[in-house]
């Protein structure tokens, strides 16, 4: 079947993946395989602008590959691949950002929030970030990107640097990438107030053990007026219920809805149902997951083959900006 385009997309190194990371990113992943050719990188050198030391990349690097690959992320259908096993991107950063000016790198609202962020650290890497993530999908061509209505700016930016590119050397070499705005839920942690993030330790782990999995679930913080179990809740400002909306059967939903309002549920049996469902969600995730690690270097070679495929279409770009250049 012939493909829609070229999708990238790459994720920092960040480890074992929450349930924040698989609703938001990779069951989109898994999705999009269907319909286009996709690319999709581990970006370990944008994870250096902001981390303060590398003892745990190879760890984090492994353990996010192996998530990806048992949540469906297939390296027959997708190329896979580790950013810095392909050192075009590099040149390419470099030559991309001869033409961005830099007060529009400066004045980025995200730079502004990193330098906030990392007062002690604000590195030139920091700066070109951007241009390294629009030579991210540039390099391999990507005609689509998917992204969530916030990150809509970047691809803009990769956009402007791609035209940019274009005019300066008379040319069309490199595709300016369409946006697949996908709306993610917003998945909170269980805090029950921020966003789901491994830094806020408010995250449920994807590889986490069934047990584990339900000692999150029961710390889950639920609606903070419902002091008693004889006092009615309201499952609208409840982040378990908005789990179970997501991970129980419709009509658990509805039950839940009613009962809660009722007190004829108990936070403690309603959170105690949630963890059944998730963890039977996950069940064949670890497996599969299981059966990866305990082929470790299977999965590293897949990792180099998807590098050797993406530096064939990386080197083909990069000879196509040489010349146009017109480098010696
Ligand atoms: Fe939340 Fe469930 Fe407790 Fe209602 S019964 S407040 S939905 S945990």
């Amino acid at each position: 079947m012939d493909k829609k385009g070229r999708v990238f997309s790459g994720a920092r190194p960040t480890g074992r993946q929450h349930l924040g990371n698989y609703l938001g990113a990779m069951r989109n992943y898994v999705a999009l395989q269907k319909d286009y050719e996709c690319v999709y990188s581990v970006v370990d050198i944008h994870a250096l602008t902001t981390m303060e030391t590398t003892q745990n990349l190879k760890t984090n690097t492994l353990d996010m590959v192996l998530d990806w690959l048992a949540a469906g992320m297939d390296p027959q259908q997708s190329i896979i691949f580790v950013q810095s096993h392909v050192p075009q991107v590099m040149e390419l950063h470099t030559i991309l950002s001869m033409v961005t000016p830099l007060g529009k790198l400066t004045d980025l609202p995200t730079f502004k929030d990193k330098v906030r962020e990392q007062p002690h650290n604000v590195n030139y890497g920091l700066v070109g970030y951007p241009v390294l993530m629009a030579a991210d999908i540039a390099l391999y061509k990507a005609d689509t990107v998917p992204v969530g209505v916030d990150q809509a700016p970047h691809i803009e930016f990769t956009r402007e640097v791609v035209r940019s590119f274009n005019y300066r050397y008379n040319c069309d070499v490199l595709v300016e990438p369409q946006m697949k705005v996908t709306e993610f839920p917003k998945i909170i942690g269980i805090d029950g107030q921020q966003k789901m993030s491994k830094s806020l330790d408010n995250h449920i782990e994807m590889a986490s053990t069934p047990e584990e999995t339900q000692k999150r679930v029961m710390m889950m913080v639920t609606d903070p007026q419902r002091q008693r179990r004889s006092d009615p809740g309201n499952p609208d400002v409840c982040n378990v219920f908005s789990l179970h909306k997501i991970f129980s059967s419709a009509e658990e939903v509805k039950m839940i809805d009613h009962d809660c309002r009722h007190a004829e549920i108990g936070c403690v049996d309603c959170k105690k149902l949630l963890a059944k469902n998730l963890n039977s969600h996950l069940e064949t995730f670890r497996e599969r997951r299981g059966e990866f690690e305990k082929h470790l270097d299977e999965v590293e070679d897949m990792l180099l083959d998807g590098a050797k495929r993406a530096r064939v279409i990386a080197e083909k770009t990069m000879q196509e900006v040489r010349s146009a250049i017109g480098l010696y």
